[in-house]
């Protein structure tokens, strides 16, 4: 197995390496219990060999089959070769592609027929801002409504639901557990896991036995700016611990910036509306998700083609929209506060150290989040009239910001704080 470009040059401190192996099990992601990976790593290590997709033993030394290559394929700068020897001594090849968000493409785009097919048969297709607005405006509905009938035309009412409760539900387990956990993150630089002791200040000894009486329990703390500057900051850099500990996150657009979106919604919840349910949940995570959409199709939410604005720049403009639509805004608004959180956001490199998404990664959420609450506050002052930039001008101010920032920026740990600060600084 190759692993080319940004995949390898940060692969090791992005436990590329196990994550493969592990998908060669056949493991789910979404289901696969946390507490069994290093076991499973481990096995393969020291028996040199695993079970194919749970079915078929093969020999597979990790040391030598999993090949870092700093070379970087043309398709995508995150490739990945796939190449098995059959018994009559053949070779097959596959190559595949991280485009970024969990999404994993092959060059020739083989299933992407089927996906313009369900496009096509959305009642409200959406390529652009400008036709998101034009849909609201002409059914006189919200964008979380929108976005609602479109996933309509994909999955029942009830399955939608599931799916979102299910989202939330591992969000809100990644804040608990974060604000739970303490001690040293893995990896080498030495990091201490700052949530839990924030978490411990903020909370004092509130009564609480789980996520949802935690949620409460916050509920009744005091809080003026500085608490609320704090537990935000808690959330999101508690999200961000689980992830550097190979801990559940939901990607939300990508692993490195999984703590912005949690950490707003669970600021609209304990903060803003102390009796927000999970209507409003759905709502904020739908709104998100096609702000993310908006940021996929028109640029790219991969840092290895965009920097940390396509991660965290992007993660913040869903969080300062769906937030906007939660406050009471209009549709024109969330996509102002969008607007307004990514163009505050542009150029921002991706430069972690030791490839580890830990430094900048963690704290970086934080700001993604703060960032998208004042974002939100703006432009719920603001009105259509009064905007010079609308959201698509900075999505493609992002992409072409993205094409021309140097490759060293672009999630190869080869400038930036990476080539400043070293492992034994740590
Ligand atoms: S610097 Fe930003 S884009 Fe790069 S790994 Fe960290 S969070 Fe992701």
């Amino acid at each position: 197995m190759q692993l080319y470009g940004s995949l390898s040059l940060t692969g090791k401190g992005h436990a590329t390496d196990k994550a493969v192996m592990l998908g060669l099990l056949g493991t789910d992601p979404v289901s696969f219990p946390i507490g069994n990976i290093q076991k499973e790593i481990d096995k393969i290590n020291s028996e040199n060999k695993l079970l194919l997709n749970s079915e078929k033993e093969i020999a597979f030394i990790p040391t030598e089959h999993i090949k870092f290559n700093r070379k970087f394929l043309e398709f995508h700068p995150n490739g990945i070769t796939f190449t098995a020897q059959l018994k009559d001594g053949s070779k097959k090849s596959s190559t595949y592609y991280s485009i970024g968000g969990g999404f994993v493409v092959q060059k020739e785009r083989k299933r992407a027929k089927k996906k313009i097919k369900e496009f096509q048969g959305f009642p409200f297709p959406i390529e652009k801002g400008t036709e998101l607005l034009e849909y609201c405006a002409q059914e006189n509905k919200s964008i979380s409504e929108i976005v609602f009938q479109n996933e309509l035309s994909l999955r029942t009412e009830s399955q939608i639901k599931d799916q979102l409760k299910a989202i939330w539900n591992v969000m809100l387990d990644s804040m608990y557990i974060g604000c739970h956990t303490e001690g040293i993150l893995p990896g080498g630089l030495n990091v201490v896991r700052r949530a839990y002791a924030t978490h411990k200040k903020l909370a004092g000894d509130i009564p609480y036995n789980n996520s949802y009486e935690w949620i409460k329990a916050i509920r009744g703390t005091e809080v003026k700016f500085r608490q609320i500057l704090k537990w935000v900051s808690c959330f999101a850099l508690a999200v961000n611990e689980v992830n550097a500990s190979l801990g559940r996150v939901v990607t939300a657009p990508t692993n490195g910036s999984a703590g912005v979106i949690p950490a707003v919604l669970m600021y609209y919840l304990v903060i803003e509306n102390h009796d927000a349910n999970m209507d409003d949940i759905n709502k904020f995570l739908m709104v998100s998700a096609e702000i993310g959409s908006l940021f996929k199709k028109g640029a790219t939410i991969s840092a290895a083609m965009g920097g940390c604005q396509a991660e965290i720049g992007v993660s913040s403009a869903m969080a300062a929209g769906a937030l906007t639509e939660l406050m009471g805004g209009t549709p024109d608004q969330v996509l102002i506060a969008a607007e307004i959180a990514m163009e505050h956001h542009l150029g921002l490199t991706c430069d972690p150290i030791a490839g580890l998404v830990q430094i900048p990664c963690i704290e970086r959420n934080t700001m993604g989040a703060i960032k998208a609450i004042n974002a939100c506050e703006m432009a719920l002052d603001l009105s259509p009239e009064d905007v010079k930039i609308p959201i698509d001008k900075v999505i493609a101010t992002m992409w072409e910001t993205a094409k021309d920032m140097a490759s060293k920026y672009k999630e190869t740990s080869e400038g930036g704080l990476a080539v400043q600060v070293f492992m034994s600084d740590c």
